[in-house]
């Protein structure tokens, strides 16, 4: 083990901790735009976990979970260092926006660029100063406006240690997911680094079961990677090799007859769609069996809208 790492511009000796900033951009009022990044260093030798949040600046259950992390001193390792980043999208977050102010999606815009938009701007600073430190990545997410997301662990479970990091997390559910073009998983991917992602709740909200889920996980990843020694035990965890989102055949108003987390059986139904006027109710019916991984919670839809994403183990 290093004695030092370098990190932009600052040295941070073993047991140390310190918070740093990267300089991201300048808004057009002069306002400086910073990231802050915090790294923690054990008093031994140990692998580097990179912990990143709110990459979507409305996912407000993952930058929880860091703050927690930090706040209940759970993040300083004994071994080995972790660094997090509880706020990836700094403008986002602000907005209470998914996106950046020019609408792009941060994690569309990986590996970034030095000279690209803002979101390309901070995807460039991520892969390039931050995660060359980093062994492992867990990235923190969550569905979508009005959206959940059973507590998940998505991976490529064709990649060993990418299912090994997975299954050392122990969500309820570990859900097989290619890597997208552009996103920071594929990014961190082509550079030799596993990251998972964490996807739990939905956005603009606190859900505390994902949030709690979210702290033990974390723990346990860390104590699989040998930086700490305790951890809460881990769930029986389902693993879904393929999911798909139930779309709607009728415009009107969504019933569902589900929540996020059940276990359906195929022709079960899952909800109902009627008009608004009392005229017409359809029946939504399961093509499968499988689990309720997702769910919206917005009544009104159109046709071809998500409703429900079902996997299969
Ligand atoms: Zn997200």
């Amino acid at each position: 083990m290093s004695e030092y790492i370098r990190i932009n511009g600052f040295d941070i000796g073993i047991g140390e901790q310190r918070e740093l900033s990267f300089r991201i951009a300048r808004l057009p009022t002069h306002t400086n735009i910073d990231l802050p990044v915090y790294v923690n260093r054990g008093h031994e030798d140990g692998p580097t976990l990179l912990i990143t949040a709110g990459l979507h600046g409305d996912e407000l259950n993952g930058i929880e979970i860091a703050r927690r992390l930090m706040a209940d001193n759970l993040a300083v390792p004994q071994k080995g260092t972790t660094i997090v980043v509880p706020i990836v999208n700094i403008y986002g977050f602000l907005q209470n926006s998914r996106a950046l102010p020019d609408g792009k999606d941060l994690n569309r815009s990986f590996p970034g660029n030095k000279t690209g938009s803002l979101a390309r701007r901070v995807a460039y600073t991520l892969v390039n100063e931050i995660l060359p430190h980093a062994d492992y990545g867990l990235d923190f997410h969550t569905g979508g406006s009005s959206r959940t997301n059973y507590p998940q662990i998505r991976c490529v479970l064709s990649n060993p240690l990418n299912k090994e990091l997975a299954e050392a997390f122990a969500p309820p559910f570990i859900i097989n997911s290619g890597l997208i073009e552009s996103s920071y998983r594929k990014a961190a991917d082509r550079r030799g680094k596993s990251v998972i992602v964490y996807e739990a709740g939905e956005s603009m909200r606190f859900d505390e079961v994902a949030i709690e889920e979210g702290i033990a996980g974390a723990q346990r990843l860390m104590k699989h990677l040998g930086m700490i020694d305790k951890a809460p035990k881990p769930n029986p965890t389902i693993i879904l090799k393929k999911s798909r989102w139930l779309r709607a055949r009728y415009a009107g108003i969504f019933h569902s007859k589900v929540e996020s987390g059940d276990k359906i059986k195929k022709r079960q139904i899952l909800g109902t769609i009627t008009d608004p006027f009392g005229e017409s109710e359809y029946k939504i019916k399961a093509t499968t069996d499988g689990f309720v991984i997702g769910l919206t919670y917005m009544p009104v839809i159109n046709a071809g809208d998500a409703l429900i994403h079902i996997a299969e183990e």
